[in-house]
């Protein structure tokens, strides 16, 4: 039985002072789950403030980028080492804000998710099509592209998550549809049954992303194929990310 996934993804919000209130808040409220897991994903200058906060608590922690080198002369850039320690369990690898503004390739994005695996984290690959793509019939064929590219020379699944994230639903308050979401996430897990067998089919976590709210969480956790979602600006309010985390 897969354990669900509700991870906020706070983008560039939240100096470290508002993340610790945010996360102390999300602490003090939240209720026991057997069923879920709850993932916060901070900038990273409020990793280690927030990390401190939830010590002790089931709340994970994860990042919004890494780089693929363990150390060396990368100006600006942060390695999957360097989370880890800090107690990072969780990396976002190829957001599509990642690929749509830094021009991350699926081939960047494959050596990000690697890394982060090897280490011992979990890897959420991200992969979504854009409008044009869907209205011109391609979604699958975009899908199908990112998954496989993006997992190329990745033997076994274990400690990956994938999040199904149609970019034009994405921070625009246009979600897909929950028949929408789950027709590509059972054709995601068809592409790993095809590549890594039937457990893993089974046992992968795919989340959706795009404008979840409270008001649309619970229809498309509904859905046999969606394991969670992936929330950009409705994880930034306690209020609206505690309903998502409660989703019936
Ligand atoms: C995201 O950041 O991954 C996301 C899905 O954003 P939003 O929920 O705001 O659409």
């Amino acid at each position: 039985m897969r354990k669900s996934l509700i991870a906020g993804n706070w983008k560039m919000y939240k100096t470290p002072k508002e993340s610790v209130e945010f996360v102390k808040g999300l602490k003090g409220a939240i209720k026991t789950y057997s069923d879920r897991d709850v993932l916060v994903c901070p900038p990273f200058t409020s990793l280690v403030p927030v990390a401190d906060v939830l010590k002790g608590t089931s709340i994970k922690l994860g990042a919004q980028n890494v780089f693929f080198e363990d150390e060396g002369a990368f100006t600006g850039e942060i390695s999957p080492k360097m989370l880890k320690e800090i107690g990072v369990e969780y990396v976002i690898c190829g957001h599509s804000e990642r690929r749509n503004i830094f021009g991350e390739t699926d081939e960047i994005i494959n050596k990000k998710v690697k890394k982060t695996v090897s280490v011992g984290m979990t890897a959420i690959l991200c992969v979504g099509e854009k409008l044009e793509e869907r209205e011109n019939g391609e979604t699958f064929n975009v899908i199908k592209r990112q998954v496989e590219k993006c997992l190329d020379g990745i033997k076994e699944t274990e400690g990956i998550v994938i999040a199904y994230e149609p970019v034009w639903a994405i921070g625009t308050g246009k979600n897909a549809t929950p028949q929408q979401a789950e027709e590509v996430h059972s054709f995601i897990r068809g592409i790993i049954e095809r590549h890594y067998g039937k457990n893993s089919a089974e046992d992968i976590i795919i989340l959706y992303g795009g404008s979840v709210k409270p008001e649309n969480i619970d229809s498309l956790m509904a859905q046999k194929n969606l394991d969670g979602a992936l929330v950009g600006g409705a994880s930034l309010k306690l209020d609206s990310f505690l309903r998502i985390v409660d989703y019936r």
